[in-house]
């Protein structure tokens, strides 16, 4: 039996990830601090033989016994009021976290997957966004703290790979929804849902006409899988590349949930990149890639969920 670590596995990402790796047979080491990750998240995992979970933070030394044939390296604050909050784990989890992680991969030979994301191009002047695009990041200003974790991850990654010769993969990841979101998490889509179904005002910064382009969770699972099983050791967009304005998506949340709610508009933070949508080219030449799950069908599903946790 394979044995796979993943960080951030209490997370949305992380466990959505360690139901497909369990489902593939492997066995799944999971691992949290439970700063912005949740243990109903994985409890169906818990029973499982196959899976074991380490309440443990990555920024200090990792501990693993026996031994280890991937790593997916998933754990971070990464939705911007949480990294608002926590400017100092963010960064840490990013540099220090990363380190130790690659540490683990380098001593245990095993192939090590690490989650950047499309906060590496920042407020993009390149439209859409190719990985040759160097970006467009202010490292001072609020979203700082991410997107500069995140490319020192990608920096200090190409390094244990040239250097150590780890075998090392880079997802950037663009936008990405569905159940296990939690509802407070700040971001768009989960704020819109809950607003709605509270009838409340749904709250759209700025004019909503900046954009994103959203990838349902199943979609973005399957593309790390694909990258992780790769031989491509370079950064690879996996995103949906049908890009909406803010505005639209505040729309399609009230059409579906039926809501009464009214669309408000309120002042843009700082620094909130204008436009984002993947060039997923290569993901689909590397990979054989492309997301497959409609907006229409991902937001049902997403909505499905949100109704199971606020009954
Ligand atoms: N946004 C909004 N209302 C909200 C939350 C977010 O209009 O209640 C906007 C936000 O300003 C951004 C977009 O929706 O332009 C996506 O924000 P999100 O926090 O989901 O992630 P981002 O892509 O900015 O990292």
């Amino acid at each position: 039996m394979k044995r796979i670590l993943i960080t951030g596995a209490a997370g949305f990402l992380g466990s959505h990830l360690s139901d497909r790796f369990i489902t593939e047979g492997y066995d799944v080491i999971a691992m949290d601090n439970l700063l912005t990750g949740s243990m109903s998240n994985i409890e169906h995992l818990m029973p499982l033989p196959n899976f074991t979970f380490y309440n443990h933070d990555i920024t200090k030394f990792i501990h693993i016994p026996g031994e280890l044939d991937y790593i997916l390296h998933f754990a971070s604050p990464a939705s911007p009021i949480d990294y608002l909050k926590m400017p100092i784990q963010t960064l840490k989890v990013g540099a220090l976290g990363t380190h130790n992680v690659l540490g683990v991969a380098k001593a245990k030979q095993a192939r090590i997957l690490v989650a950047s994301t499309s906060e590496v191009y920042g407020d993009p002047l390149e439209h859409p966004q190719s990985e040759e695009y160097w970006g467009n990041v202010n490292p001072v200003g609020p979203r700082g703290v991410y997107d500069e974790a995140k490319r020192f991850l990608e920096a200090i990654t190409m390094a244990y790979h040239n250097f150590h010769k780890v075998e090392t993969r880079i997802i950037r990841i663009f936008n990405t929804y569905g159940p296990r979101m939690r509802m407070d998490d700040g971001r768009a889509l989960p704020t819109f849902f809950s607003q709605a179904m509270n009838n409340q005002d749904i709250t759209v910064f700025g004019d909503g006409q900046q954009t994103r382009s959203f990838c349902y969770v199943d979609d973005l699972v399957d593309g790390i899988y694909r990258l992780l099983k790769s031989d491509y050791h370079l950064p690879v967009n996996v995103g949906n590349p049908i890009e909406i304005t803010i505005q639209q998506a505040a729309e399609e949340v009230v059409a579906l949930t039926q809501s009464q709610s009214k669309i408000i508009n309120t002042a843009l933070p700082e620094d909130d990149p204008k436009v984002r949508q993947p060039n997923i080219a290569k993901a689909k030449e590397i990979l054989n890639w492309e997301p497959k799950i409609s907006r229409e069908e991902g937001l049902r599903r997403t909505y499905e969920y949100f109704q199971t946790i606020t009954q």
